[in-house]
């Protein structure tokens, strides 16, 4: 039996928030609903956060209100940065959202104006005020911060350790800017996994540097089963200075495939929508199949 790799296809949300220009709302439903048909079942459709800061979300609750609709089999879940978001993610149907707290004091600051322990309280209330809203904590900047620098693994496992504290389960480390190396990867996970046995380990990893797909991988050799990607590698981060987009959906999948991972997505519906994405909306695209003539194209 080939070993499975969830894929969460982050563009949605990671990806559009990056792009200046306001996407129209049926552009992001049929963007969705192309995704869906290619196979994705995990996708962060949206972010509640304030419009002011983010315009591009302002709708949020459009958006949500279709998918929750027309696919009650996908798990779609959305981003949020604080209590409100919260509330307005379970108001607009959500059982899951994204919650954010950087590794690094500065990036937290910069990102949520709090510092990390507030951020936890933060979190703590909401864990009791929402018991049955599953939580996946962001855990922005493990492998390094545009502000702070380098981030050790002494700071993740004492982030790891408030987060156990006040119970939460799933964690997806994120390499918000790019910055780590596939040595790096497997130090973290080696250690946090060691550690942290009651926590579900995923990877969200920013390809920056033409890293995304190496520290994916390397996340991937030591056993973690959940990696957030970007359809076309669309993307940036509008409080990581530099950063660029997440890996490529596409290139991502089509190497696991060839390498025998059973990832559930249709390669070629998956090309389809990366390309129909590159002709439609205005963002940074760093996926490399999409560039290939379709007559070169082995899987397509
Ligand atoms: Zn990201």
């Amino acid at each position: 039996m080939s070993k499975k790799v969830q894929i969460v296809e982050v563009g949605p949300r990671d990806g559009f928030q990056s792009v200046k220009e306001f996407i129209p709302t049926e552009t992001k439903k049929k963007v969705i609903d192309m995704l869906v048909a290619s196979g994705c079942r995990k996708i962060q459709a949206t972010s509640f956060v304030n419009p002011k800061v983010i315009p591009q979300m302002a709708d949020a609750a459009e958006v949500s209100e279709y998918v929750l609709k027309t696919y009650p089999n996908v798990s779609f879940y959305a981003l949020t940065p604080n209590a409100r978001g919260v509330e307005n993610a379970c108001d607009a149907g959500f059982r899951e959202v994204s919650y954010v707290i950087s590794v690094s004091p500065g990036h937290n600051m910069a990102n949520v104006r709090r510092t990390i322990d507030e951020s936890f309280e933060g979190l703590a209330a909401i864990r009791q005020s929402l018991p049955d809203m599953k939580i996946v904590l962001d855990a922005a900047t493990t492998f390094g911060c545009p502000f702070d620098g380098k981030v050790s693994i002494g700071q993740v496992v004492a982030y790891l350790e408030k987060a156990r504290a006040i119970g939460i389960t799933t964690v997806d480390l994120c390499d918000t800017i790019g910055i780590a190396n596939p040595l790096q990867v497997r130090a973290v996970l080696e250690t946090v996994c060691e550690k942290f046995p009651e926590i579900d380990f995923g990877v969200h990893i920013h390809d920056t540097r033409n890293m995304g797909m190496a520290n994916s991988l390397a996340a991937i050799e030591c056993g973690v089963t959940r990696v957030s990607t970007t359809v076309g590698g669309m993307g940036g981060c509008p409080f990581a200075p530099g950063a660029s987009g997440n890996t490529s959906t596409e290139d991502l999948v089509f190497m696991l495939q060839e390498m025998g991972y059973d990832t559930g997505i249709d390669f070629a519906k998956l090309l389809e929508t990366a390309r129909f994405l590159k002709e439609n909306v205005p963002a940074n695209y760093s996926g490399h199949q999409m560039n290939i003539a379709p007559s070169q194209c082995v899987m397509g």
